[in-house]
């Protein structure tokens, strides 16, 4: 059965990027009758001030949305992603790597090199060296062949503070909740391809990718919590907040009024949904809501 999720960072309130990306995977799902899973995750505890998940939880609810099943909270889940690293440790797949951000800006990691173990206590983040070569294209069901350049193939599976990598975290759940198609922001793009060979290697055959335009503040910068974007609950109405994310995924939404119950709209825009006038690329956000 189609099954997508969403799955914020809760490092702030719900912006409008983040509500345009969740009503397109809700409508992905909803329009054909498939499910929706909602993760929260909250693996990068410094990024996360604490009760911003609750926010972020009231925030979608504000909107009507609902999932199957209870929302996946990736901070209850720390041990099964330890066990997916020893995993793929055991299969030769994952190495110490003590390399830093500013010694890959000179050289490009070799730690896999590394004959013998690291001293205990050294400090070191764990990689995925993927079993091929990746080319860095995949297939979106939106934007067809994309080619990302990105063939750097050492994603960080925990990082030298001991926090479980976003990837490795997004990946394993991914399968484990039987998510058939990956819908998110064109702005993860980068990172598919190697998404995909560590699925590989945890003995996936893969997903079906649709990344959604990006909601940008000013040309090339995407409403983010970095650049503080508004909380869209705290902008406008949601019935209003609804109608502007329609209209930026390039659905029709002259049939809807901001009189409406927001899940009437929801349902509507289910009823209507048509993937094909989806746009390909980002464009501004709408006025009022950063
Ligand atoms: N947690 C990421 C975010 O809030 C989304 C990750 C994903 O959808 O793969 O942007």
């Amino acid at each position: 059965m189609y099954t997508t999720r969403f799955a914020p960072t809760p490092s702030g309130p719900l912006h409008f990027g983040s509500l345009s990306t969740l009503l397109g995977a809700w409508l992905r799902a909803r329009s054909q009758g498939g499910r929706i899973l909602l993760r929260i995750e909250d693996l990068d505890t410094p990024r996360c001030p604490g009760g911003m998940a609750r926010r972020v939880l009231s925030d979608i609810d504000a909107f009507g949305f609902d999932f199957d099943g209870e929302p996946l909270f990736q901070s209850s889940r720390i041990p099964f992603y330890a066990s997916k690293i020893r995993k793929l440790e055991k299969d030769g797949l994952a190495f110490s790597c003590t390399c830093t951000r500013q010694s890959l800006k000179h050289s490009p990691c070799r730690c896999f090199e590394r004959m013998s173990p690291l001293p205990p206590g050294t400090p070191c983040s764990i990689r995925f060296k993927p079993r091929e070569e990746i080319s860095g294209i995949f297939k979106d069901e939106l934007l067809g062949a994309v080619d990302t350049g990105d063939t750097y193939g050492y994603l960080t599976l925990r990082r030298s503070d001991g926090i479980i990598s976003y990837n490795l975290a997004c990946v394993a759940d991914d399968i484990a909740t039987g998510v058939t198609e990956v819908v998110r922001g064109q702005d993860l793009m980068y990172v598919t391809p190697r998404q995909e060979a560590l699925a590989r290697a945890l003995g996936h055959e893969g997903f079906s990718y649709l990344h959604l335009p990006l909601a940008l503040e000013s040309p090339g910068l995407k409403l983010s919590k970095q650049n503080h974007a508004k909380a869209v609950t705290d902008a406008m109405a949601p019935q209003q907040a609804l109608l502007l994310a329609l209209a930026f995924l390039g659905q029709d939404s002259s049939w809807a009024r901001p009189s409406m119950e927001c899940r009437d709209i929801l349902i509507g825009a289910a009823s209507r949904f048509d993937p094909s006038r989806l746009p390909h690329r980002s464009a501004a956000a709408p006025a009022g809501v950063f």
